[in-house]
């Protein structure tokens, strides 16, 4: 499914967030930051597949993010190429208090970058920072992937609501 076959006519712009990660890092606690069913759209998501909403006003125009949340899928390795495609940005997301979410980092951002294109904004999120005593990843380790691999990064909690927004707006 396009994100074209998604346009509302209610904005002027659409554009795709996919969201992707490890299980359990947070995503749908990530997702569950942004508007819901915000408005109606004529189309059955896939199976399996979450939708948010975030409306951005640039001037005069009405912008809405579609951010996509794999909801659990990625436990089957269920993942598709469908997923990825139109996505213009990319939330990659890590939990800070397990070593082997950021291991499979690289792995989920070759898979982005193979259906999703070169061009795709990525930021890396290194999530439950609230949880910094059990930290497993330290900071720089997760800067310097960032920095290395050209891409965006922010550390953030969704359970408190810390940089959930700024991690967006990257
Ligand atoms: P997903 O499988 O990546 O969608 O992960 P979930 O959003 O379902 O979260 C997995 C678990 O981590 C749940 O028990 C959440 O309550 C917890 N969790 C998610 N984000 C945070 C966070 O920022 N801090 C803490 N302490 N727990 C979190």
């Amino acid at each position: 499914m396009a994100v074209a076959d998604a346009f509302d006519e209610h904005c002027d712009y659409l554009f795709k967030v996919v969201l992707i990660g490890e299980s359990g890092v947070g995503k749908s606690n990530l997702i569950s930051r942004f508007p819901k069913d915000e408005f109606r759209l004529d189309f059955k998501p896939s199976r399996g597949v979450e939708f948010a909403y975030r409306n951005i006003k640039v001037r005069d125009k009405l912008i809405k993010a579609q951010i996509w949340d794999t909801a659990g899928q990625e436990r089957f390795r269920a993942i598709t190429s469908s997923y990825y495609r139109g996505a213009l940005g990319a939330m990659l997301v890590y939990d800070i208090t397990k070593r082997a979410t950021f291991v499979n980092v690289g792995k989920w951002l070759h898979e982005l970058r193979e259906f999703g294109g070169e061009d795709m904004v990525v930021v890396l999120v290194r999530n439950k920072s609230d949880l910094d005593q059990s930290r497993q990843v330290e900071r720089e380790k997760g800067k310097g992937f960032a920095e290395t691999e050209g891409l965006c990064f922010m550390e953030t909690s969704a359970l408190q609501n810390l940089n959930v927004d700024e991690a967006f707006w990257k």
